[in-house]
């Protein structure tokens, strides 16, 4: 059963044809990448599925539900998160405030205070917060600001804001992006183990071994246009997908 499809989507930048008649259905419990040269089209892609960007033209549809037209923050309520590229947290906060943020947000779509100005349902949303913390490996520096951190470590700290939301859909960009080589790794295992097949993930991704270690399925975007699709060992092999890197 597929959790989202595109279908027919094109996307206009003045003269630029960002998104070319895109189609994709993404399986419910897959790891789905999306590959292609800079400049295909990959975010602007994403930035359709999150309220970011508005189609010209074409179809969104999240669980049966269309997600045109709809504020990004109903489509975060409707199990839709998303890790940026570039990491977006709050610097001058402790990375447990990070995490406590948009899991209140998410219960209530906005903060709530009872008569002696305390959050309702505090210790529950902090214990579930350490918990996630643990899962991402930076449980030891709970209290620290976020903005001491390293890349790496930002990087998890927004996956782990995401996934105190408790997503159905997690739409990573470049999740790996800046690392080194061990800190790619970890990230590699990490999205493994986190949320094994019940979250839906869709990663954009350059680096290849990222891409085949994680993917069931990836679809190649070029110039906006999906030019293949299929298995990791279909994309392999598949000369219009090389042709497409070498820039032929
Ligand atoms: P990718 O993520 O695959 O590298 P993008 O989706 O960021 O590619 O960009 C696709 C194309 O659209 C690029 O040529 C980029 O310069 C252009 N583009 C992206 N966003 C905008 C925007 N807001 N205004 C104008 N052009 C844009
Ligand atoms: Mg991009």
């Amino acid at each position: 059963m597929s959790i989202l499809q595109v279908t027919d989507v094109n996307k206009r930048f003045g003269g630029l044809q960002a998104l070319d008649n895109v189609n994709l259905e993404v399986e419910e419990g897959a790891v789905h990448a999306i590959i292609g040269p800079n400049g295909a089209g990959k975010s602007t892609l994403l930035n359709c599925f999150v309220g970011r960007l508005v189609p010209d033209t074409g179809a969104v549809t999240f669980n049966g539900r269309s997600l045109l037209g709809i504020k990004p923050h109903e489509i975060n309520q409707a199990g839709v998160s998303r890790v940026f590229q570039t990491p977006e947290i709050f610097e001058e906060l402790s990375l447990i405030e990070n995490i406590m943020i948009p899991a209140f947000a998410h219960r209530d779509g906005a903060f709530r205070l009872n008569a002696w100005n305390i959050v309702t349902g505090e210790k529950e949303i902090r214990e579930k917060s350490e918990h996630i913390l643990e899962d991402v490996d930076l449980i030891e520096k709970k209290d620290m600001l976020a903005g001491s951190l390293s890349r790496g470590d930002k990087r998890r700290l927004e996956l782990a804001m995401c996934l105190v939301q408790d997503p159905k859909l997690l739409l990573l960009d470049e999740p790996t992006a800046g690392m080194s080589r061990a800190d790619t790794n970890n990230t590699i295992d990490l999205l493994k183990r986190i949320g094994e097949r019940k979250i839906t993930k869709i990663v954009i991704e350059h680096d290849m071994h990222v891409v085949f270690s994680l993917a069931h399925k990836i679809s190649v975007l070029a110039q906006g246009t999906v030019i293949a699709e299929g298995l990791p060992a279909e994309i392999k092999g598949n000369p219009k997908v090389q042709e497409a890197y070498l820039g032929g």
